[in-house]
């Protein structure tokens, strides 16, 4: 059996401990993946005190945030993050629900979300998403593109670019995932200097987190040590 809030505690305990062992003054945020699980899941874990959470399906996302949205349980806000692969006629729902899309790998998408993103509502927080491994299998922007896709970002008034998220490609040698890990803070330094309002560097997951810590990450993505296997 799962238990949520034991599981909260312990990855919290992690991200505490890394947080030292790398000696890192900076507070790392946790964004909670609840992508395929049910409302009663989210309960459990905004009952622990969690606010940030992460899906990844269109559908299925709308479908919980509209749900919790009329559910008097949740009596403090909840920021919703889109982190999964976005086409082009999806953008609509997102941009009207998420205060967040971590994973905008082309001008294109950028474009729709900032049309579509609702006047009444604070702009929507980008991060772009870079494709570290360079496997053409992967979503996300390339190395070469990716300083010119925020510099296009930028001028479109209704999103506000928070920085990069990643997701690096698996190997058994962890030298191999931190090379990436340290590949994207060097982009993201590269990034801060010319927009110094950026403040996310979004790696790190359930099977990673202390090596992206120690390489500077600023939010990990938990996903199964929360909430159990999918
Ligand atoms: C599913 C997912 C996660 C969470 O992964 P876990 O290994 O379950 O922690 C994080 N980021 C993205 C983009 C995901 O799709």
């Amino acid at each position: 059996m799962t238990n949520i809030p034991n599981n909260i505690v312990a990855v919290e305990q992690k991200i505490a401990q890394a947080s030292i062992n790398a000696q890192r003054q900076d507070k790392v945020r946790l964004l909670a993946v609840s992508k395929t699980k049910p409302v009663s899941s989210i309960k459990q874990a905004f009952a622990q005190g969690l606010s940030h959470f992460g899906e990844n399906y269109v559908q299925e996302s709308i479908e919980k945030i509209q749900h919790i949205k009329t559910d008097s349980y949740f009596d403090r806000p909840i920021h919703w993050y889109f982190i999964g692969p976005l086409q082009s006629n999806k953008t609509r729902p997102v941009a009207e629900n998420f205060d967040w899309v971590q994973s905008v790998d082309r001008l294109k998408i950028a474009q729709r979300l900032n049309e579509q993103r609702p006047e009444n509502m604070p702009k929507l927080n980008i991060c772009l998403q870079v494709n570290i491994s360079g496997e053409e299998s992967k979503s996300g922007t390339t190395l070469s593109q990716v300083i010119e896709l925020a510099s296009q970002v930028q001028d479109l008034p209704r999103l506000k670019l928070r920085g990069i998220m990643a997701i690096p490609q698996k190997s058994d040698d962890p030298k191999v995932v931190e090379q990436q890990f340290l590949a994207l803070h060097k982009i993201y330094q590269t990034l801060q200097q010319q927009y110094p309002d950026i403040d996310t560097l979004s790696m790190g997951m359930s099977g990673d987190l202390e090596s992206a810590i120690k390489c500077g990450s600023t939010m990990v993505r938990i996903g199964t040590d929360i909430f159990g296997s999918r």
